[in-house]
């Protein structure tokens, strides 16, 4: 059985807390007698132990990465380190207020600071904000940025290019920007089809945005010629660098020739995120897009005091409250100092070393389509097995969770037909990606031998298939008593 709403939980006089009658004497009502409700709100009643069995029993029916292998492609779900949150919840940090003077949050600033300077060296890129909210709200920024630049230089171009691999905030983020987002054919290798890009290259395309290594998991080897291309007719190059995590330390996107990219510090930099979490996408451009960067940016004066700027003449303005999101920023700051300039190098070859192992454990369960060097994660079809069989890759994804294991992400790339995308990360073991194998390998010999009991999965889960288009588009969080709102329970 589900646990039950806490309003259904309800029972008339049960308390968590129980005041003294109150000794102030009343003077009359503060507030206009017209706005006073009538009756109390029709709050659930329920006991201190109750409140804390049903919050317990609700935390347990969660799947999480501090509970279960999390293996969700392109989410980058690896063990956030916990001197971090430690650190970040100080008094120091928690009890700051956004409009404290410069003089009075020095500390602060220069980590925010330090972290720029980090997030440079990682880029390749010479500058950064740490404004935007997290990766699609970085794509948005240096869209409007592009944007900024051209209309600077009086230049009309209405078109953004994004391979038809890309994640869906990437043509999102372009129509938001007011761009035209247009499709660019991927090859048989996985990789951008140079030829289809050359066709749709002109002077009405402000830039393109490109996920690398892509959602395929593979290197785009043409990096660097592509930005050659795009620069020979004025466009830029933006990087999608939500798969950081597979080259930090090892490569940089300003040395390919990237113009601007974002960092989800939350995946890469290890923020506890999903679920709508709060994140981080910071920003990094080339010299010629940074006087058009959000503000505020944090910088170090002569005298060595930081400071937030907050007035430039061409800045695009600001995309965020105040300095951007401390937080998780503090935590990005902290686990890249915890691991240092080669620590961070060896991370990114794990989650590479990670990857492939597990990919290569799982190549006689499912099809591989692309056959190239996987970097930090990997595609797999399930589309012979359908054919085969009739399960598809969700009723695979969700017999997973009988396992206790988390599902991959499933249908994306949109490219790779019945796909699961899987990111193990380089912070779990080898033991767990032999028993990941050794599971999927079980369920692909159930699909064959037991189908329809398959479908039904997950068998062991309070609600098996919920409806996950409608609970998203129609969600309906309210409760309503069923003798009505305004029934007076005492
Ligand atoms: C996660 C992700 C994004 C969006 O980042 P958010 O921080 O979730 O907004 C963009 N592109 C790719 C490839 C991603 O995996």
């Amino acid at each position: 059985m589900p646990e039950p709403s806490i309003f259904e939980k309800s029972q008339r006089g049960q308390r968590g807390v129980t005041f003294p009658p109150s000794d102030v004497p009343s003077h009359g009502p503060v507030f206009p007698v017209n706005l006073l409700r009538s009756r109390p709100p029709r709050l659930p009643q329920v006991s201190e132990q109750g409140v804390v069995r049903h919050i317990t029993i609700l935390s347990k029916g969660n799947f999480s990465i501090d509970a279960n292998f999390y293996p969700l492609g392109s989410c980058t779900m690896k063990h956030n380190p916990r001197i971090n949150e430690q650190a970040a919840g100080r008094a120091d940090f928690t009890e700051m207020h956004p409009y404290q003077f410069d003089e009075d949050c020095q500390g602060t600033l220069e980590i925010l600071w330090r972290l720029q300077e980090m997030l440079k060296e990682i880029t390749g890129l010479p500058a950064v904000s740490l404004q935007p909210a997290a990766g699609a709200h970085g794509e948005l920024t240096a869209l409007l940025v592009f944007a900024a630049y051209f209309r600077d230089r009086g230049e009309k171009r209405t078109k953004i290019l994004i391979p038809d691999s890309a994640h869906g905030t990437n043509p999102a983020s372009a129509h938001v920007a007011g761009f035209a987002a247009v499709e660019v054919k991927s090859n048989a290798d996985g990789l951008v089809d140079l030829d289809d890009l050359r066709s749709k290259l002109d002077g009405s395309v402000a830039g393109m945005m490109l996920t690398n290594p892509n959602t395929l998991g593979l290197f785009e080897t043409n990096v660097s010629e592509i930005a050659k291309m795009l620069h020979a007719v004025g466009a830029k190059l933006y990087i999608d660098g939500a798969n950081l995590n597979a080259i930090m330390g090892v490569t940089r996107p300003g040395d390919w020739g990237a113009d601007a990219m974002h960092v989800n510090a939350h995946k890469t930099l290890a923020t506890p995120h999903g679920g709508g979490g709060p994140g981080a996408g910071p920003i990094g451009v080339a010299a010629d897009l940074a006087p058009y960067l959000p503000l505020p940016v944090v910088e170090r004066e002569g005298s060595g005091r930081f400071v937030l700027k907050a007035s430039s003449e061409k800045s695009i303005g600001r995309v965020r409250g105040f300095a951007g999101q401390i937080g998780v920023l503090i935590r990005a700051y902290l686990y890249l100092r915890s691991l240092g300039p080669k620590g961070v190098r060896s991370a990114a070859e794990n989650a590479v070393l990670n990857a492939r192992y597990l990919q290569k454990a799982c190549g006689d369960i499912l099809e591989s389509p692309y056959n190239g060097n996987t970097m930090h994660e990997f595609v797999l079809s399930a589309r012979k097995l359908q054919a085969e069989t009739g399960i598809r890759a969700l009723d695979l994804a969700k017999r997973l969770i009988d396992h206790g294991l988390h599902p991959p992400t499933i249908y994306f790339p949109l490219v790779v037909e019945e796909a699961l995308m899987i990111e193990p990360t380089e912070t779990e073991r080898r033991r767990t990606l032999d028993e990941f194998a050794r599971v999927l390998g079980e369920i692909v010999a159930e699909a064959r031998a037991n189908p329809d009991r398959l479908r039904e999965a997950p068998l062991s889960t309070p609600i098996s298939r919920p409806d996950e288009v409608r609970a998203a588009r129609e969600p309906d969080l309210r409760y309503r008593w069923p003798d009505g709102d305004q029934a007076a329970e005492d």
